[in-house]
């Protein structure tokens, strides 16, 4: 791959900018000075000096979004802002050096979060690991933090965990709650239809106001995570998912 290239994918700077790097001799590959951005380098053995760091190609990246409210969790989208725009913003805007490294091309959000639902999003390359979460027969557990509209009546939350009709073929799957005020509780469920929060709360009479997504299997909301920011997940997350 030519060095402008990789130097890009690893996040190091635009085009532009690696371009100048090397002309200044700031960047090393493989110890080397004085690269030429169309040289080319093999980006699996490869290993970037810059800043007094090294960087190498990695395979797969995992990061903890905390979604905030009015970005929708896609790729691309023609008239709102995405997920990927603002990991993309992050990334650039971060001066920050354990941000370099990381190829932010291929990345997708695991499952989808409603436009207005905040909280945790898994974004990654690693499509055998979303497949695994996002698989129904795997009944990867999803907890959400819930506020309604109306008091909740315990016996009515009951319904919830048995199954309620959403319209589907066959009633929701078992789920848990608790209760945590008059108009708050957790909802965890193993299914991922479409709205599926919302429309257990229609069942029994109530309309969601406010959803937060705050674990998915055994990856937990950072609680330390602004809403809107990312960060990487460590290694002990992502080998508890895997
Ligand atoms: N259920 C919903 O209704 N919305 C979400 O964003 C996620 C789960």
């Amino acid at each position: 791959m030519r060095i402008d290239r990789f130097l890009c994918k690893l996040n190091i700077g635009s085009r532009r900018e690696v371009k100048e790097l090397l002309k200044k001799g700031e960047i090393l590959i493989n110890g080397k000075k004085g690269l030429k951005p169309d040289d080319k380098v093999d980006e699996l053995t490869a290993v970037v000096s810059y800043r007094g760091k090294e960087f190498r190609y990695r395979p797969y990246v995992y990061y903890m979004m905390n979604k905030p409210a009015g970005v929708v969790s896609a790729t691309e989208d023609l008239r709102d802002k995405t997920v990927l725009d603002l990991l993309k913003e992050q990334l650039s805007q971060h001066d920050n050096k354990d941000l370099y490294g990381i190829p932010s091309d291929d990345i997708f959000p695991v499952g989808r979060l409603d436009k207005d639902t905040v909280g945790l999003l898994l974004l990654t390359n690693d499509g055998a690991l979303s497949h695994r979460l996002l698989s129904p027969a795997k009944h990867v557990k999803k907890c959400y933090y819930v506020e309604t509209d109306l008091t909740i009546v315990p016996e009515e939350l009951k319904k919830l965990e048995i199954g309620v009709d959403i319209g589907e073929k066959a009633l929701t799957k078992e789920a848990e709650t608790k209760l945590l005020s008059e108009k708050s509780c957790l909802l965890t469920i193993t299914e991922g239809k479409f709205h599926q929060v919302k429309r257990m709360f229609q069942a029994i009479g109530l309309t969601v106001t406010y959803l937060k997504r705050v674990s998915m299997g055994s990856l937990v909301l950072d609680e330390d995570l602004p809403e809107g920011c990312i960060r990487e997940l460590t290694e002990e997350e992502v080998n508890s998912l895997c």
